[in-house]
């Protein structure tokens, strides 16, 4: 037997039960892990919560770090006491022990210990292919991103920062904006309501050619005011609720907006890609340009308290869940 994080029913943080599960044996292509570090992202309170939909009882959770105990047949790049790291789906993540299909793990380095690997996958490969993919920015430019002190934000603005782009900081206190500017935002503004007219000052009028919002129905208004005509809206996050259904005539009226809502299951689902996006982010954690900020650890059997704390704002940065 090993223990795992359950859910019967989708709710509130107390429908987490640490639980005795039996242990899983890996099939064909499957790797059998153990988790030294799981990874708390905002994703695992939508599978919660049932924002996402996920067959109950659910382990949920995406991402982790730990060492491979056995494999499937037919998995031959991987060995048992590999050290790995992972994120995406298929949920499962919140559990001493789970299998997962073998294409899905990425070898972590001997310099990346395990916190920092379970830390860094999933919000820092999202941040790889926002910027590089969804929107390649360009050295010059000025960009808006929302939760700036949080997860994804932190490893965005270091990101974008070492890409020689100016970021404007979108926060809601003061000591975020504090952290939000030691990590590569060169503007930080606290609150939304007047973010339109600060990105107007900031940039002297131009606007920006692209905003990062992750927290959805609160923002998704104020986000597209501050694009500049052909600019891009990505909405990739509902932090604060799903974005209701948009009018098309909207974006006609801002200046021929462009809007996408990407996810990265997307965008990692193939193994080159995933393996690719890994490799870049593995080498601006290696070379210090971004660093990923673990500023809470919770034992794993006590991940109410984490979601409750993450979905209360109290948060910075990463958190690690530790079995
Ligand atoms: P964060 O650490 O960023 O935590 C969420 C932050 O959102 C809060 O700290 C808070 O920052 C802000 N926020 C704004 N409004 C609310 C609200 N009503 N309730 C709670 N928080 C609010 O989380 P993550 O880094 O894990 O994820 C950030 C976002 O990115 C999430 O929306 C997540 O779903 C999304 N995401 C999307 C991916 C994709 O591929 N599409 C992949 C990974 C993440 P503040 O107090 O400063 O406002």
């Amino acid at each position: 037997m090993t223990k795992a994080i359950r859910i019967h029913a989708n709710g509130g943080p107390e429908v987490m039960k640490w639980e005795d599960v039996p242990t899983p044996e890996p099939g064909p292509g499957e790797a059998l892990i153990r988790h030294e570090a799981v990874g708390l992202n905002y994703i695992d309170v939508y599978f919660r919560t049932g924002l996402y939909k996920s067959v109950l009882p659910a382990t949920i959770g995406m991402e982790g770090s730990g060492v491979v105990l056995a494999l499937g047949a037919g998995v031959t790049d991987l060995a048992v006491g590999d050290r790995i790291a992972y994120a995406g789906g298929p949920i499962g993540a919140y559990a001493v022990q789970r299998v997962i299909p073998a294409d899905r793990l990425v070898k972590l380095p001997d310099a990346i210990d395990f916190n920092t690997g379970a830390a860094m996958m999933l919000q820092g490969l999202t941040a790889q292919y926002l910027l590089r993919r969804t929107y390649p920015v360009q050295a010059g430019q000025t960009i808006v991103v929302h939760a700036a002190a949080g997860g994804v934000g932190l490893i965005l603005c270091q990101w974008a920062k070492h890409l020689g782009v100016t970021v404007i900081g979108v926060v809601s206190t003061a000591e975020k904006a504090e952290l939000a500017r030691a990590h590569g935002a060169d503007h930080v503004v606290v609150g939304h309501q007047d973010l339109p007219a600060e990105v107007k000052r900031i940039t002297g009028g131009a606007m920006v050619p692209v905003v990062y919002d992750s927290v959805g129905r609160d923002t998704f208004n104020t986000s597209l005011d501050c694009l500049a005509p052909l600019g891009l809206m990505v909405s990739f996050g509902n932090a604060s609720g799903p974005v209701p259904p948009v009018d098309l005539g909207v974006l006609t009226a801002k200046g021929s907006l462009f809007i996408t809502r990407p996810t990265l299951a997307t965008y990692t689902a193939k193994r080159a890609d995933l393996v690719a996006a890994a490799a870049e982010l593995m080498e601006v954690v290696a070379s210090g340009a971004v660093k990923i900020r673990v500023n809470q650890t919770f034992p794993l059997s006590e991940a109410a308290a984490a979601h409750t704390a993450l979905e209360a704002r109290k948060t910075t940065g990463s958190t690690v869940l530790i079995p």
